[in-house]
């Protein structure tokens, strides 16, 4: 990779975690491949803006990949968090932050009657598996090719074409054995789920989906989707898992449920719940949930679930969230949409922007993209481009064209004015980018 200097600081930092950690980062996305480039090492973050080493500025798109709804450092949210470091860290006992947290969420949340909180959504989604697994005795997981539900061995098989696909697994490491009873199927088609369920009658434990998908870009559930796959479970015996890690306490007060109303068996939660900390979580039907040890059979367990930090942060920001917070974003969210739309139409760049409520994501395509397939043939050649531009300009993307833009509601008219002052000449470098 050439030296970087636009950003020499980042680059010293790069360059010392590359000797010491695999890729030099600890979540793959964040290493910059997909677009080239040195990744930007942040230091610090404040409402909107994040700053990195280099002393750079940046209006923040990702917002810690959903997390920071309510924006960088917010002095309620670090208010909670001292307080509760102060009282001490962790317990590994029962305490009232977590119990708060759980009523929290079922408060919101119609269909959780009963929640357990768990580390990181993968261990939500993990853990749901295994409870729908152990509930019904069956051991099939009907998942969708770009649906993304954590690194959870049986949940990676993404590829697997035409129906009712046995999924390979698509990592080394992971075994036929662990993704054998993964069958992945496309998103939004539901004459496959229920061709699925004809050739597997009585096998099927669970179909687990994003609620509406931010993992290949926003691919949002075409009109009666989930409410097909909540029947074709109903009548077969599954379960209907929601993957809400990322929609959750984002797309409304109450995640995408708060949307399109279908009710899951089961749900899966993080990001925005924990307030910036790790704290996800996976509820739903008591007589479900039931299951789970101490009360059932089915084992779970964590050193750190429920951790008081955590819970504390994750408290203070959903208290925030009421339905005035949600507008603000929405709004925000709205505006920076039009504003991008604009730019790329002046240059005559074909795209297509797709939104899921306050989550939006770019693609570099004339057509609607409705599942993964449809999201590959987009000229993600484009995005890099522009992503590089928006960069430069003090903007920070999301360093992939297959992932969501996240706003927050400390997002105001400057940070606004900002995005719309790098946005032309990075429209300009989408269109006259080549492959
Ligand atoms: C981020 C995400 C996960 C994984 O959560 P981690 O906390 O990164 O393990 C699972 N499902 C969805 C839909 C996500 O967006």
């Amino acid at each position: 990779m050439p030296y970087s200097y636009e950003a020499p600081v980042s680059q010293t930092l790069f360059d010392r975690a590359s000797l010491v950690t695999p890729g030099g980062v600890n979540s793959p996305v964040r290493a910059f491949r997909a677009v080239g480039g040195t990744p930007r090492f942040m230091v610090s973050g404040t409402g909107p803006y994040l700053t990195d080493a280099d002393g750079r500025e940046y209006v923040d798109l990702v917002c810690s990949w959903g997390p920071m709804i309510l924006g960088h450092a917010h002095p309620e949210v670090t208010a909670a968090v001292q307080a509760a470091v102060a009282r001490g860290t962790s317990f590994g006992t029962p305490g009232e932050g977590e119990v708060a947290l759980a009523e929290e969420i079922v408060a919101r949340i119609e269909p959780v009657e009963q929640v357990r909180l768990v580390s990181s959504g993968t261990e939500a989604t993990m853990s749901a598996i295994r409870l729908a697994r152990g509930f019904t005795g069956r051991a099939k997981v009907i998942k969708f090719a770009g649906c993304y539900h954590g690194h959870v061995d049986a949940l990676l098989a993404a590829a697997g074409s035409g129906v009712a696909t046995f999924g390979l697994p698509d990592t080394p490491g992971v075994t036929g054995a662990q993704a054998g009873d993964t069958i992945v199927l496309p998103y939004n088609d539901l004459e496959a789920v229920q061709e699925a369920f004809h050739r597997y009658p009585g096998e099927i434990a669970c179909v687990i989906t994003e609620a509406s998908p931010g993992n290949m870009g926003v691919v949002p559930p075409l009109p009666g989707f989930n409410q097909g796959l909540k029947d074709a479970c109903a009548k077969n015996g599954a379960l209907f898992i929601s993957d809400e890690v990322m929609t959750g306490f984002r797309t409304s007060r109450a995640g995408w449920y708060g949307v399109d109303g279908v009710k899951p068996d089961l749900m899966t939660f993080g990001k925005v719940m924990g307030g910036g900390f790790p704290a996800a979580a996976f509820g739903g039907r008591a007589d479900v949930m039931g299951h789970l040890a101490p009360a059932g059979p089915v084992y779970q367990a964590g050193t750190l679930s429920g951790n008081p930090v955590a819970t504390a942060a994750g408290l203070a920001q959903l208290r925030l969230l009421d339905e005035a917070a949600y507008e603000k974003v929405n709004a925000v969210s709205a505006e920076i949409q039009g504003l991008v739309t604009d730019a790329l139409t002046k240059e005559g760049v074909a795209h297509r922007l797709q939104t899921a409520s306050n989550m939006f994501s770019v693609f570099f395509t004339s057509t609607e993209v409705r599942d993964y397939e449809d999201a590959r043939k987009q000229e993600a050649f484009r995005f890099n481009a522009f992503f590089h531009s928006m960069l430069a300009d003090g903007v920070y993307l999301p360093p992939s064209a297959f992932e969501s833009w996240f706003v927050s509601a400390a997002h105001d008219e400057r940070a606004v004015e900002r995005v719309a002052a790098a946005l032309p000449a990075a429209a300009r470098a989408a269109a006259e980018a080549t492959a």
